[in-house]
């Protein structure tokens, strides 16, 4: 088993990634990261600013010809080496994960194999994904398409679900064939500054990948850079609006994938026990940091008081702790910011009475008290149109609602500004067909959920966003189709 004082080891002053180089210094000053399980300083990191975009943007835009014509085959296999150095460096990559956001280094390898697992599965497309011949009339002539990547590609993202997030997204740029530049979060910037290591490592050419850690400065940077020809952005949608004002000087094509306040609707006929371990745990999952987490549990009224008991039995049994003790389930939330957020949130939600706390809603003390832990939290009776039940916590809290029947399962679900995931739990068949099909959301799970497939498209409706993320969705989200026109007389 790891301890903290060993993983801490792993750290090295942060530095930033553009072409071959390895910088030290940014323009936009330095960050000092707090490990959230402990409240202690890591070593700096340097935050980029205007002069290292448009550095990277250079070698970016510098590296895009020879990536964009290298063979299929010489493009798949480098993306495979990186796959598979990211599958052999998964324990050190978890383990900074851990460092950088207090989340059970158990979670962070799962995280790590599932970016893995989407760079092998966008590797697969490179020698596959094709153009398509198109019937014209009325004279002889072929018209066909070619599918371009954009060229170089802005990514930005959270600092929630980083590998996994890397794999969905710069997997398939590169697979597109983009060059990029990356802008870690700065809440969460160790692990992608090693996954820059491995870039290179695997021989994939220098300034195809450059990253460059910053914050909101940083961001604006990429987002007005003329040199950037899309951006990808994870993250808020506060942000997003922001980034959508910003890219309209340049008419940037933008992909987003932002928050959510995703129901889980529980009816009478489900299997109650299973659908309550979901419902208890799932919420409260990277300490409840996770945009598809089912933060809305919707309970049909014959079963409400029999499920919630559940619920909150499951919810109590919870272990909070360090991210490398076996035993975790939940780990701190990122900072000391956010923790005052969701703590001024829970005491909103008291203070608007519209449900009623049954469980958690307090910072941890104790030997935890350094740290930024919260204690699992359910609110039941809760009225939907209520403030908890309305806006993304992004913190550890269920908010347990009422229905009485299908109609109002399927208007209570779709009551709300966000549409990222919904999930179900039935053993009727034919109501679980006809709720997914009136469910407003990018993604329904039923009767459970294991995990994002990179085969499967991800994505939102509504508020939470547009573009998708994984499947051949996913690439063709990096490539735009060149058509052809030759007559033939
Ligand atoms: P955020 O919007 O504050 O920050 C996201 C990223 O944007 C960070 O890298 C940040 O440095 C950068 N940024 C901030 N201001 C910027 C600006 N003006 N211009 C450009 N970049 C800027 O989000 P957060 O709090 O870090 O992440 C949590 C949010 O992300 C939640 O809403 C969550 O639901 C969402 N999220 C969505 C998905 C998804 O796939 N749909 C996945 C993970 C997280």
């Amino acid at each position: 088993m790891t301890t903290m004082e060993e993983a801490e080891k792993l750290l090295r002053p942060g530095r930033m990634l553009i072409g071959d180089e390895w910088i030290e210094k940014g323009s936009g000053g330095e960050y000092v990261h707090i490990n959230p399980s402990t409240g202690q300083p890591h070593p700096p990191i340097p935050l980029g600013g205007a002069e290292e975009v448009d550095r990277a943007v250079k070698a970016a835009r510098a590296a895009q010809p020879a990536w964009r014509g290298m063979p299929a085959d010489a493009r798949r296999d480098a993306l495979l080496r990186l796959a598979a150095l990211m599958r052999e460096n998964a324990d050190e990559l978890a383990t900074l994960n851990a460092l950088d956001t207090g989340s059970p280094k158990k979670n962070g390898l799962g995280a790590v194999l599932s970016g893995a697992e989407h760079f092998t599965y966008f590797a697969g497309w490179v020698d596959k994904v094709g153009g398509e011949v198109i019937p014209t009339w009325p004279a002889p002539a072929l018209d066909y398409t070619i599918m371009e990547p954009y060229g170089v590609v802005g990514v930005i993202i959270p600092w929630n679900a980083v590998m996994h997030n890397i794999g969905q997204v710069i997997g398939a740029a590169l697979a597109a064939g983009n060059c990029l530049l990356f802008k870690p979060p700065e809440l969460a910037p160790f692990t992608a500054l090693r996954f820059g290591e491995l870039v290179l490592e695997a021989g994939i050419p220098p300034g195809v990948v450059n990253i460059v850690p910053g914050g909101p400065e940083g961001g604006k940077a990429l987002v007005a850079h003329p040199g950037i020809d899309k951006i990808h952005f994870i993250g808020s949608g506060a942000t997003a609006r922001q980034i959508m004002a910003s890219a309209a000087e340049t008419l940037k094509p933008l992909t987003f994938e932002l928050g959510g306040k995703s129901a889980n609707i529980i009816f009478a006929d489900a299997d109650l026990q299973m659908a309550a371990i979901y419902s208890a745990f799932l919420p409260m999952a990277n300490a409840g940091q996770g945009c598809l987490l089912p933060t809305r549990l919707l309970v049909e009224d014959s079963v409400y008081d029999q499920v919630v008991e559940m619920v909150i039995g499951i919810t109590k049994s919870m272990v909070l702790g360090e991210p490398f003790a076996e035993e975790t389930a939940i780990g701190p939330v990122i900072n000391a910011q956010a923790a005052e957020r969701i703590l001024g949130m829970i005491d909103q939600a008291k203070a608007e009475g519209s449900g009623r706390l049954v469980t958690g809603g307090k910072r941890l003390g104790g030997e935890l008290a350094n740290g930024y832990f919260i204690e699992p939290t359910v609110f039941v009776d809760v009225d939907n149109s209520s403030y908890i039940a309305q806006h993304e916590v992004f913190g550890p809290v269920l908010a347990v609602i009422r229905f009485k029947d299908e109609a109002e399962a399927v208007a209570l679900a779709n009551d709300t500004q966000f549409g990222l995931a919904a999930y179900l739990h039935t053993n009727d068949l034919k109501r679980a067909h006809r709720v997914v099909a009136q469910l407003e959301a990018g993604m329904v799970n039923v009767n459970g959920f294991t995990g994002i497939f990179p085969g499967a498209p991800f994505g939102g409706v509504k508020q939470s966003g547009f573009g998708r993320m994984g499947g051949r969705h996913g690439l063709e989200d990096f490539m735009r189709p060149k058509n052809v026109y030759i007559p033939l007389t």
